[in-house]
């Protein structure tokens, strides 16, 4: 099993909230693990135990070349024994940046595909392909949202012992916000913020994934540009937020997310007194040193 460290929840006290009368915590689920952090651990878990039991030698798994999922996916192996082959998009652009670097360094072999390729990259013959080649390996797909993640991340809903109203996340692929709406089963609202532009179409995925349940929705309106992309209100917010509150955010997701509750609690969006628990799903770069 990948070490676990316990992590707290911590309150943000904030003029902002006190006058809209919100109460706003987080849960630092950033601080789980040092590098296969935040929503990646819980979405890695399940497929972890059954790489094991199917004695699989190597983990492979898809990303672009700044995806937190490679970088964890590559500690993961690296910590519990597995070669990891990554297939990254796009040519392979030298210096390696520090996410691919550091992959790399846990050693995942790097095989770089042109961006045409890559779109092929669920298709049942390319999986055979990537077989011919590398032979055996445990295949987690691009992002890692598969049922396996979903059901780890329902397993880390089920364990928040704490009241709340709202529940709030980042969404990228949808697979963490499935997750919590199962781990919730139907009480009080959960909440993502898409971090990717004409995010319309998560829902449909984020019903594939989590079932029926009506109690949740998804933001679209705090993408900055789309995925990856900022703006210098969203930067300056993330490091006031930090200075004040001394919880580290970054800018593809949990600062979005943060930007756009305390957005919303301004709006009055929210009903006055509630208690809202938003999830760090970390993505914090810590230096391996
Ligand atoms: C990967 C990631 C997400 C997105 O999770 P999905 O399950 O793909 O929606 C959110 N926050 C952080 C920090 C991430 O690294």
């Amino acid at each position: 099993m990948l070490s676990y460290n316990k992590t707290p929840i911590q309150q943000v006290h904030d003029s902002v909230l006190t006058n809209s009368e919100i109460r706003l915590f987080v849960k630092r689920e950033d601080l789980n693990h040092p590098f296969v952090s935040g929503n990646k651990w819980w979405k890695l878990k399940n497929n972890l135990i059954d790489a094991q039991k199917q004695r699989s030698r190597a983990l492979l798994t898809f990303g672009g070349a700044y995806s937190n999922h490679v970088y964890a996916t590559a500690a993961a192996a690296c910590e519990l024994g597995f070669d990891s082959i990554g297939i990254i998009r796009g040519e392979e652009v030298l210096p390696l940046n520090s996410t691919l670097l550091f992959a790399r360094d846990h050693g995942m072999k790097l095989h770089f595909i042109s961006r045409e390729t890559y779109r092929q990259k669920s298709k049942p013959q390319f999986i055979n392909e990537l077989h011919d080649q590398f032979g055996d390996f445990y295949l987690i797909p691009e992002g890692g949202s598969n049922e396996l993640a979903v059901a780890g991340v329902e397993e880390f809903a089920k364990s928040l012992d704490f009241n709340f109203d709202y529940l709030c996340c980042p969404v990228g692929t949808g697979g963490t916000l499935a997750g919590l709406i199962k781990g919730q089963c139907g009480e009080r609202k959960v909440f993502g913020f898409s971090s990717l532009k004409n995010g319309e179409y998560l829902s449909d995925e984020v019903r594939r994934l989590g079932g029926s349940y009506l109690n949740w929705e998804i933001n679209i309106d705090y993408h900055f540009g789309g995925y990856a992309k900022s703006t210098a209100a969203l930067l300056a917010f993330i490091e006031g937020f930090e200075r004040k509150h001394h919880i580290p955010l970054e800018y593809i997701y949990t600062g979005k997310m943060i930007f756009g509750v305390f957005d919303l609690v301004k709006k009055g969006f929210f009903k006055k007194g509630s208690t809202l628990l938003a999830i760090h799903t970390g993505g914090i770069r810590h230096s391996p040193n």
